[in-house]
């Protein structure tokens, strides 16, 4: 599903951000992504999403090495993966049902299947009820669960998760978790960067841990 050969990620002009990181992912795993500020959890996650490039080495997901995909199958890329971020970057003025459906409407689908996948999404993190609500009447953490349901709401096989529990505190945070781990019982596999050392100790699950670029050979990944 996910698999690092020897990458090594320089931005430019600045230091290395990973240096020579081989990993994998296999499907319906769910991995957590671990190390201090600093380590390179973004850097990966953003190597996934082809957001950047390696600048040596190789990464493949879903059987594609996407640092060499071309502009247009970047974009088909990232359809096939759902991303939650820190910030959730969720539209302020639509509704949490108009914010989950604007993936749908962007893959051309029809207004039954968008509404049907909305539906369950907003379902499936518990906020059917809340579905015509705006983003700033939402608690933080059901904001959080919202970019959650935006991210599956495309059926992705694999789901990459960037600190979603950044903002929301420890009882939100392991129900995001928590969240995260029923949707790899439905099939996706997910792989979900946190610093948050304590929460993982509380629901434990495959980790690989970063240090200054590296992986921590101590957590010894597969
Ligand atoms: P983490 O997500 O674990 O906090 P990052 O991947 O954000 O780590 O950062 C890893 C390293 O890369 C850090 O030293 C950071 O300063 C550097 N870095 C991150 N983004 C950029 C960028 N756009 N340009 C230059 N350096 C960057």
């Amino acid at each position: 599903m996910i698999r690092l050969q020897e990458v090594t990620m320089r931005y430019r002009g600045g230091a290395e951000a990973l240096s020579e990181v081989s990993l994998s992912v296999d499907p319906g795993e769910f991995t957590y992504l671990t190390g201090p500020s600093g380590a390179g959890k973004t850097t990966l996650i953003k190597l996934l999403a082809a957001i950047e490039r390696p600048t040596r080495g190789q990464v493949f997901v879903l059987g594609r090495n996407v640092g060499r995909l071309k502009r247009r199958a970047v974009c088909s890329h990232r359809r096939r993966i759902g991303i939650v971020y820190q910030n959730n970057l969720l539209l302020e003025d639509r509704s949490a049902y108009d914010n989950v459906a604007l993936p749908l409407h962007i893959s051309g689908l029809g207004p039954r299947e968008v509404r049907r996948r909305t539906e369950a999404a907003l379902d499936s993190v518990g906020l059917l009820k809340s579905a015509r609500r705006f983003p700033r009447l939402l608690s933080q953490g059901e904001q959080q669960r919202l970019g959650i349901a935006r991210a599956v709401v495309n059926r992705p096989e694999l789901l990459v998760a960037d600190e979603p529990t950044g903002n929301l505190d420890p009882e939100l945070s392991r129900e995001v978790m928590k969240l995260f781990r029923r949707l790899v019982g439905y099939g996706v596999t997910a792989l979900v960067a946190t610093h948050d050392v304590g929460l993982i100790e509380s629901l434990p699950a495959r980790r690989i841990s970063l240090l200054k670029g590296r992986v921590d050979s101590g957590t010894s990944p597969s």
